[in-house]
């Protein structure tokens, strides 16, 4: 029985003695520093970290083996993680791979071919490809089926033209998975396909948006007679819904896990630092009674939460499908990250108020373009009120919301 508890303790033990020999200790603890939602740091031991843990397949422990994943059980790939969060370990390759490991890559492993799967999926594991997803549009958000970028049949390829907008990283990604309407005439959710495109043509341009913390992971993507083999179609032809809704389950998964404020939050735990900037009383405990009720209102949120995420990862018992809790999840990760991100910023006080200057610490500066950029998770994968409205239909079964489409 691979997940009985001896083989559970062996494969822990084989697990640390492989990061022992592995981990760069030069970087260990050092992720949230090196790695963020929009960059990846240069640094000669993150990068031997990339490869070595690409090549035994560890980014993607779960993916079968066979195309270049870890080939573990879900308790495995539990125990690995609290292994590397032990070493002071992280995952570098999520946000190297793009929306690959989170996104795109399960739908592929899901819907595509043994073709589509031996091209896309070895890269990906190995964290040699960046992709970007192609879902909304201009007039096409939450109401995604109304999106009106179109994919024509030319016999050996697809011809694509239309515009997509919010396309996080498509300015450096090499490949796209897009939603397009390939049935005019179909009523609107049945007439769209899930097509992938090689970035690197002349028909596709992006253009970078800034955003309010002031980066520009996200553009928007313009398609002028772009062009992909009839073999890039992943899932059946109008069956795109389907497939593309599969994909957001798998995103709304990959954001179950809260982000920290970043910046001081994340470098000190939030009560190291009430009780930098706010003081301590006679019993060395924050100083401010109502700041200190809400902390700990907070830390039982985020322990709930996690012990959540940990409970459905268990009960999951090596299978991988994520299903409509995930919505759950999606809303309670944006819940608390958002929550220490406002208590982080209102601890600062004056000092969280920075943009830049010689003021400010750069944990500070940090803070408050991290409590910024947080405002961005209850919107993308599926906004917070469109979760409620999956929550409320697909699992309290409540009827139809006022949404069309
Ligand atoms: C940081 C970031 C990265 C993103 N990356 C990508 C990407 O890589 N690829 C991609 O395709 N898209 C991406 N998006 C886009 C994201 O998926 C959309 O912003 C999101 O789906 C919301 O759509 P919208 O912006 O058009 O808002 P709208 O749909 O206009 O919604 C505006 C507000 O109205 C509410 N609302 C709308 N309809 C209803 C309803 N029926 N009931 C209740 N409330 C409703 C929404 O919840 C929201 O609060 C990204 C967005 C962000 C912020």
């Amino acid at each position: 029985m691979p997940d009985s508890t001896d083989a559970l303790e062996t494969f822990r033990g084989e697990a640390r003695a492989w990061l022992e020999e592995n981990f760069p200790k030069s970087i260990a603890h050092r992720g949230s520093e090196l790695i963020g939602m929009e960059h990846v740091a240069e640094d000669a031991d993150l990068d031997l970290w990339c490869q070595r843990l690409g090549a035994k397949g560890w980014a993607t422990p779960t993916w079968p083996s066979e195309y270049g994943g870890g080939g573990l059980s879900q308790l495995e790939a539990e125990v690995l993680r609290k292994e590397m969060s032990a070493l002071g370990a992280f995952n570098p390759l999520t946000v190297k791979a793009g929306m690959g490991i989170t996104m795109v890559g399960p739908t592929i492993l899901e819907y595509g071919t043994e073709e589509q799967k031996q091209r896309h999926i070895p890269p990906i594991c190995r964290g040699e490809v960046f992709w970007a997803l192609g879902y909304s549009e201009p007039n096409a958000g939450s109401d995604l089926a109304s999106l009106q970028c179109k994919a024509e049949d030319k016999g050996d390829h697809w011809l694509v033209n239309g515009q997509k907008t919010w396309t996080s990283g498509a300015n450096i990604a090499q490949w796209i998975g897009c939603l397009v309407r390939t049935d005019p005439d179909a009523p609107k959710r049945d007439g769209i396909s899930f097509l992938i495109l090689d970035m690197n043509q002349p028909g596709i341009e992006t253009r970078p948006i800034e955003l309010i913390a002031g980066a520009s992971p996200f553009c928007e993507t313009f398609f002028n007679d772009a062009t992909t083999p009839k073999g890039e179609l992943l899932g059946p032809l109008n069956g795109g819904w389907t497939v593309g809704k599969r994909l957001l389950q798998h995103e709304r998964a990959s954001q179950t896990g809260a982000r920290g404020a970043g910046g001081a939050a994340a470098k000190k735990s939030i009560h190291a630092l009430a009780k930098e900037y706010v003081g301590t009383d006679a019993e060395g405990r924050v100083a401010d009674p109502e700041l200190r009720t809400r902390i700990t209102a907070h830390l039982m949120n985020a322990k709930a939460q996690n012990l959540t995420l940990s409970r459905m990862i268990a009960e999951a018992r090596g299978n991988a499908k994520v299903s409509a809790t995930a919505s759950i999840m999606k809303n309670a990760a944006s819940d608390v990250s958002q929550e220490r991100a406002e208590l982080a910023i209102e601890i600062l006080g004056h000092s969280g108020l920075g943009w830049e200057g010689d003021p400010f610490e750069d944990h500070e500066l940090e803070a408050v373009r991290h409590w910024l950029s947080g405002k961005a998770i209850s919107i993308y994968g599926g906004s917070y009120e469109i979760q409620n409205n999956i929550i409320a239909k697909n699992i309290l079964g409540l009827p139809e919301s006022t949404q069309r489409g």
